[in-house]
């Protein structure tokens, strides 16, 4: 239909007028037993992954391909769009096995400032209503099972500031009860034996045992909730007249009792570790590993504090249980989609699940495709992709298809900034092929960047009604000097599938090219935390050099004496520049990256160095998304998400 309706008017058009293919059926075709689909509702089913790995074992892996874009500016890029167009080209119109893993999206953005993220036009996951919002639940469990450690963290703390050693210890393991399962880990941490029982301990092994002694300047465990609430960024806990406490050594005496008070904040649900770990787990058993090493503080004495410290990590993954299990729904062209994990790109990963893509490849078989999104710039998107997502997985991609548009282009080659509510500049609706071809540079690092990793690259020009012929072959031009495989022009978003068929095509090609004994890491683990930030700095951003805070040398020194040194890095920055500076468009050369800080993320298995001023909260604007939304009471539709 011309001109192409809202999202959300061709997402409902499309249900309503031709129709949702039961999921059974998306199943069937992806080649998903019945007793492997948990179906929620008509549109969407969770898929027993495990099940249809073990019956694939012996299968061949699919081509992976990874669909990554140059920095986003605000005149919008269109990975989703891409990632959707390009399977749906592959699968409905180039009748190969093709399925899209895509991220949930947060519902903070959906409401604040972004809108959905299913794709868009009819390049999209249908319906994209039930995308957008609750999907089946994943991120309210992360939420519940994020929230619970923080519940355990400030109780556990109050309980131990009030009893001694031996009647923590008794509460504990109360007699009779053996140590459970969880407690076992903790045991095992201490050098105790795990079979032993309750009351064979010393007095030592009791106190080590009971007391984590945290030190609350050190908890790096925030709360979590899935909306842009910006004044929940720092609060205080603990100010109700029930969370005093009497200081050991005087229960029952004088003393009066005292305030147990802290300051902490709350993050948005999609930025917990949580997310970042369901994002890395490969199964059941590594999530639960990896959930029960989160740390979250230290003690007095130094020692790290993780969720299975405080019994934590066995409730967490039963929460998460649903979670791990990829969600199965299909585009506008019935294609599958595989929708799971949505950790930011800024601060996490950016990535959709392990599992999802492994589940994908398997079936997919060794002539099919799995095309997966990583998110923001290539610059931070893809990085990670490559170097902590396929170090994590073992999987090896083949390409990676770039997104660029003329008019983003035309930014990155000092056209003007763009406000919101006035017309778009006359430099970004007519030609002007000098304009793209300087912010040409942008797109030829990040393709220059791929090539480091040793896969082909795919240039997708996603189509604008106000691009011309001059200008498109501008950027293919300037692709193909920069060591593109190819360079194509893509209008899935006007026409479906169709309009990708020659990026579908491209894609087959560089596929078949490719080798993937050829993909590589950019940096070993070993080498010390700074030369690894160093190597991403000035290889990946164009960097001069790399320079680190008194902080953050404290803490590179901090893990590395704690184990933690050989972790791959995730760099939040921003994604807008190279460079941490969002208004240095094209390719900025000349700077410096600054470390602030180093975070870390112990269970995912990162660490994060932040660079310039990150939110893990955003706020919402003054006129936020939910304004246009609405609800049609007679029918039950959702209008205005766009
Ligand atoms: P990204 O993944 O890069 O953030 P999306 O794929 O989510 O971008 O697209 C953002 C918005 O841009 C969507 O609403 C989509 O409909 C719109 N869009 C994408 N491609 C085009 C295009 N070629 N023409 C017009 N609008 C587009």
């Amino acid at each position: 239909k011309f001109p192409v309706p809202s999202d959300i008017e061709v997402s409902q058009s499309i249900v309503r007028d031709v129709g949702l293919l039961p999921i059974e059926e998306v199943a069937r075709e992806a080649g998903i037993l019945p007793s492997e689909l948990l179906p929620w509702g008509t549109g969407k089913a969770k898929v027993q992954f495990a099940a249809v790995l073990s019956r694939l074992r012996d299968a061949p892996h699919g081509n992976y391909v990874v669909c990554t874009g140059i920095n986003p500016t605000p005149l919008g890029e269109g990975k989703s769009t891409t990632t959707v167009g390009l399977v749906q080209a592959l699968g409905a119109i180039l009748g190969r096995r093709a399925y899209a893993c895509i991220r949930q999206p947060s519902q903070g953005p959906t409401f604040g400032i972004k809108g959905g993220a299913a794709g868009g036009g009819y390049a999209q996951v249908v319906p994209m209503e039930e995308f957008n919002l609750h999907l089946t639940g994943d991120i309210h469990a992360i939420s519940a099972s994020n929230n619970l450690l923080a519940a355990a963290i400030d109780s556990r703390m109050y309980h131990e500031d009030s009893q001694s050693d031996e009647a923590l210890y008794r509460r504990l393991c109360p007699g009779g009860r053996g140590f459970s399962n969880v407690m076992r880990r903790r045991l095992v941490k201490l050098g105790i034996d795990p079979n032993s029982d309750p009351d064979d301990l010393t007095t030592e092994e009791r106190s080590k045992f009971a007391r984590l002694d945290i030190d609350p300047s050190t908890i790096t465990w925030n709360r979590v909730l899935d909306v842009c609430d910006r004044h929940l960024r720092v609060i205080e806990v603990g100010l109700g007249p029930n969370e005093t406490y009497q200081p050991r050594g005087t229960v029952g005496g004088e003393t009066p009792r005292r305030q147990h008070a802290r300051r902490t904040g709350f993050d948005i649900a999609v930025a917990s570790e949580i997310m970042a770990v369901l994002a890395l787990a490969r199964d059941l058993a590594d999530l639960r590993d990896k959930l029960g090493n989160m740390v979250v503080a230290y003690s007095r004495g130094g020692e790290t504090v993780t969720a299975d410290d405080l019994g934590c990590g066995g409730a967490l993954t039963v929460l998460m249980k649903d979670a791990i299990l990829p969600t199965l729904m299909q585009t506008v062209e019935r294609t599958p989609v595989f929708v799971h994990a949505g950790p930011f790109a800024n601060i996490a990963i950016g990535n959709s699940s392990i599992v999802a893509d492994r589940l994908a490849l398997k079936l997919a078989g060794e002539d099919g495709y799995v095309v997966t999104e990583a998110g923001f710039g290539a610059d931070i998107g893809m990085e990670k992709f490559f170097n902590i997502k396929c170090r994590a997985s073992g999987l090896k991609p083949k390409c990676a298809v770039i997104v660029a548009t003329v008019r983003a282009l035309k930014m990155h080659g000092g056209g003007p900034p763009v406000s919101a509510g006035k017309p778009l500049a006359r430099e970004y609706t007519e030609e002007d092929v000098p304009l793209v071809t300087a912010g040409c540079c942008n797109l030829a690092k990040h393709i220059e960047n791929a090539r480091k990793f040793g896969v082909e690259v795919v240039v997708a020009i996603n189509r604008f009604k106000s691009d011309t012929e001059a200008e498109v072959a501008a950027v293919r031009e300037a692709s193909i000097a920069a060591g593109a495989f190819d360079a194509v022009v893509a209008n899935h978003w006007a026409e479906g599938g169709k309009g990708a068929e020659a990026l579908g095509r491209a894609v087959i090609a560089a596929c078949e090219a490719s080798d993937v004994g050829n993909f590589r890491f950019l940096y070993d683990l070993e080498l010390p935390i700074r030369a690894k930030v160093e190597t991403i700095s000035r290889e990946i951003y164009g960097a001069d050099g790399v320079d680190f805070s008194e902080l953050a040398e404290q803490q590179m020194a901090q893990y590395e004496s704690s184990g933690f040194g050989n972790l791959p890095i995730c760099i939040a920055k921003t994604q807008y520049s190279f460079s941490c500076d969002p208004k240095a468009k094209g390719v900025p050369t000349g700077f410096r990256i600054f470390v602030r800080e180093i975070r870390s993320c112990v269970g995912a298995g990162f660490l994060y160095p932040i660079c310039g001023d990150i939110m893990t909260i955003p706020g919402l604007p003054t006129r936020p998304g939910f304004y246009d939304v609405d609800i049609n009471v007679e029918t039950g539709q959702v209008i205005g998400l766009f």
